[in-house]
């Protein structure tokens, strides 16, 4: 029963390990198209996002405070 508990444990750690992974770039939703990736009604593709929908954002560029 008590290596059943430490397994849980373990498994439990290594979420909390992957939690603690922060991605450089995240991709945010385009504030240009608002994620439909075009303008104008659907007329033009966004230049902000090139029609993806989202643009990445470089965290390290963000200053923290
Ligand atoms: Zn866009």
């Amino acid at each position: 029963m008590i290596a059943k508990y430490m397994e849980e444990i373990d498994e439990v750690n290594q979420i909390k390990d992957i939690s603690k992974i922060k991605p450089d770039i995240i991709p945010f939703k385009c504030p240009n198209c608002q994620g439909y990736g075009t303008v104008q009604y659907g007329k033009k593709v966004c230049h902000s996002c090139s029609g993806k929908g989202y643009i990445l954002v470089n965290q390290k560029e963000v200053p923290n405070g």
